[in-house]
């Protein structure tokens, strides 16, 4: 019968004691490591459904953006409403806190899932691929920006992040966006004729975000464009230069005054982290503020910022993954006295906090049985047989360290060995 395939674009993961896809135990490992950096910084999560109203990202991602023009998932559902699988976690937070009445309070959260993008699989970029994000709300900006930071210094230094450099600039606030904005309509209006659909558009809907542009065209005449960095005040690039000094001695920070991000909603402080390790699609992270998404989106005035991680990119720059924990694989050698033999497993488990026990469950020789545990990289070997269950031993073979011997020790003995080890 003719084989079903993934569709484009869609990856599984599969650990490696059954895949042999390796990046997938790096991306479980990573998401870990990132679920504990955020717990560490006292952020609660938040999950919301895969599914939305496609009227949420219309209004927020915004209609200039690449993800709402070309990139929706969107469908029409059984009572022909249109609905889209998330293509980024901002929004249906602020759609959660709205509806839930709680916009008028300050929130940290995380959240982690997949998320859809209609986009051209290639290197590093794929249709469906998972984000974790965190999201500061009710936060004006100043320390809300530093936590983010040092969050996102956690997360390199932890992970062992290869060549990363932290790209941050500021949009500039309401006063001097809007001054600016003016002045680059004011530029481009005469020049109209030169720019394609996409650019003008945006010129009507975003101006900002035509520094986004990637037609050559535009970045031609944009380099005798009015620049953002003119017109920022001194406490955006206070902001920028005091974000650099603190973190400089942790992470490679560039203030770079060409960054704005692929979404319409950010306002102020925007960043990047990019490795020259992952290719063309070198981001691994990014985010912003964005002040006014909440009241956008029919909610209170709430100051906002936050970022998203691509776990994907994310997993594959980091250096070494530490498997943490330590693998006892426990062999029963007759079939007569499994069920007895098994309670010692039940047992070992209830005790040890780290340890992971895998009992072999198929049928097969001793041989079999320990060549299945090496494969799996167990560091320890417990067999028992019918005479260890006679004499309330176990044996326990050491396998990381082939000269290291064998050993036989009592139910007892084996309880304090595993707490030793644990
Ligand atoms: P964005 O929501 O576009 O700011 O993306 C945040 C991060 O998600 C990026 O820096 C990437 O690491 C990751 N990302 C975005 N789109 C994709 C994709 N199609 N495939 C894999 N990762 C992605």
């Amino acid at each position: 019968m003719k084989k079903v395939h993934s569709l484009t674009g869609m990856i599984d993961l599969i650990g490696s004691k059954v895949g042999k896809n390796n990046i997938a135990d790096k991306i479980f490992y990573t998401e870990t490591i990132l679920k504990n950096i955020f717990e560490s910084y006292s952020i609660s999560e938040i999950r919301t459904p895969s599914l939305e109203d496609t009227n949420l990202f219309k209004r927020s991602v915004g209609d200039t953006s690449d993800i709402v023009n070309k990139e929706l998932y969107s469908f029409l559902d059984k009572n022909d409403k249109s609905i889209t699988l998330r293509p980024e976690g901002t929004a249906s937070v602020i759609r959660s806190i709205i509806e839930k009445k709680i916009d008028n309070e300050s929130h940290k959260l995380w959240y982690l899932g997949p998320m859809w993008r209609y986009e051209r699989p290639q290197k590093g970029r794929y249709r469906q691929f998972n984000q974790a994000g965190v999201e500061m709300l009710g936060y004006s900006e100043g320390l809300a920006e530093l936590e983010i930071v040092s969050m996102i210094c956690s997360i390199i230094r932890k992970l062992k992040i290869e060549d990363p450099i932290l790209k941050i600039n500021h949009l500039g606030d309401r006063d001097s966006k809007q001054k600016f904005c003016i002045a680059l309509v004011d530029f481009l209006k005469p020049l109209a004729t030169k720019l394609d659909e996409r650019d003008l558009k945006r010129l009507d809907a975003n101006p900002l975000r035509i520094l986004d542009s990637k037609n050559p065209k535009t970045l031609e005449i944009l380099k005798e464009a009015p620049k953002i960095k003119d017109y920022l005040s001194n406490k955006s690039l206070g902001t920028l230069e005091l974000i650099k000094s603190t973190f400089s001695n942790e992470c490679n920070i560039e203030i770079d005054h060409n960054l704005v991000r692929g979404l319409d909603y950010y306002t102020g402080f925007v960043f990047e982290a990019v490795s020259s390790n992952l290719g063309a699609q070198d981001a691994f992270l990014g985010g912003g503020r964005y002040d006014d998404l909440c009241h956008e989106l029919g909610g209170k005035e709430l100051p906002a910022i936050g970022m998203a991680i691509g776990i994907e990119r994310l997993a594959s720059l980091a250096k070494s993954i530490e498997i943490p924990k330590t693998l006892v694989s426990l062999i029963i050698i007759s079939s007569k006295i499994e069920p007895k033999a098994y309670k010692i497993a039940h047992k070992l488990r209830s005790i040890s906090k780290s340890i992971n026990i895998d009992v072999q469950l198929s049928d097969g020789s001793l041989k079999s049985k320990l060549r299945r545990a090496n494969k799996d990289n167990a560091a320890y070997a417990l067999i028992i047989g019918e005479e260890e269950l006679e004499s309330e031993t176990v044996i326990i073979k050491p396998l990381l360290d082939k000269n290291s011997e064998q050993t036989v020790m009592s139910f007892n003995e084996i309880e304090s060995f595993i707490k030793e080890i644990d």
